[in-house]
């Protein structure tokens, strides 16, 4: 599994190369391209962004079961994502965040349920919740070590998608200050932890499909955009989706 990246010194007269990196826990990519550019990326995406293309990439590469694994866990970051940012339009001090969030940080369970109530009171809708039948295809792989098959790791992630864009586009359509803020402080995150800025330093923004939601463009198709790399990685000329 690889995250693609161009160098964004040669993009502007672009040759099409994109550099393969492993997934990285900081956001932070840096290689050397092909014509010797020092090059050092910060991954704009956030975790459930980031989560979600994993999950996409092991459907690609025939990992069902850790498809479905992580399409879940994708999920459960962005209802994180989704409290912070209800928190961030509320005005919530940061101690009191600290502290509730320390309550709940270690047990999925109780995420589960700050999400669901944050979400009731913000819409005065029932919130994106995984159908019963896609939460036992989850737990039988966790506790009975179901294999699954590409179907189903397919639907569920199509499932995942179509709970988090919908709650996505109008969370952040509503509190766009908000949606600013998390953005500004998750970028400057990534270069704090990161020790300084570097010399030839980019953001890479190009979403995720998950998060077509900045673009305002439809919701992914998961099978299709699996089709598509699947045509892709055998060199077969794209077809539109
Ligand atoms: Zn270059």
């Amino acid at each position: 599994m690889r995250l693609f990246l161009p160098c964004p010194t040669c993009a502007k007269d672009s040759d099409g190369t994109a550099y393969g990196l492993p997934f990285s826990e900081s956001n932070i990519y840096s290689f050397r391209c092909h014509r010797g550019h020092e090059i050092t990326v910060g991954l704009v995406a956030v975790r459930f962004e980031v989560l979600f293309e994993i999950g996409m990439q092991a459907l690609v590469d025939g990992y069902y079961r850790e498809a479905v694994m992580t399409f879940s866990t994708a999920l459960e970051r962005f209802y994180e994502f989704y409290v912070r940012l209800i928190w961030e339009a509320r005005g919530i001090d940061a101690a009191t965040r600290k502290d509730l969030w320390g309550q709940v940080a270690k047990q999925s369970e109780r995420q589960l349920g700050l999400f669901a109530a944050t979400f009731l009171l913000d819409t005065g809708q029932m919130p994106p919740l995984l159908p019963q039948t896609m939460v036992s295809l989850r737990n039988d792989l966790v506790h009975k070590g179901d294999i699954t098959d590409q179907a189903s790791a397919t639907t569920f992630g199509q499932v995942v998608a179509d709970l988090v864009h919908p709650a996505l586009h109008e969370a952040v359509g509503k509190h766009k200050e908000a949606a600013a803020t998390m953005h500004r402080q998750h970028c400057e995150n990534v270069l704090a932890a990161h020790g300084r800025r570097p010399a030839d330093f980019a953001w890479w923004a190009e979403a995720f499909p998950v998060s077509r939601v900045r673009a305002d463009k439809d919701p992914i198709n998961v099978a299709a955009e699996v089709q598509r790399r699947v045509r892709r990685d055998r060199g077969e000329k794209p077809q539109p989706i």
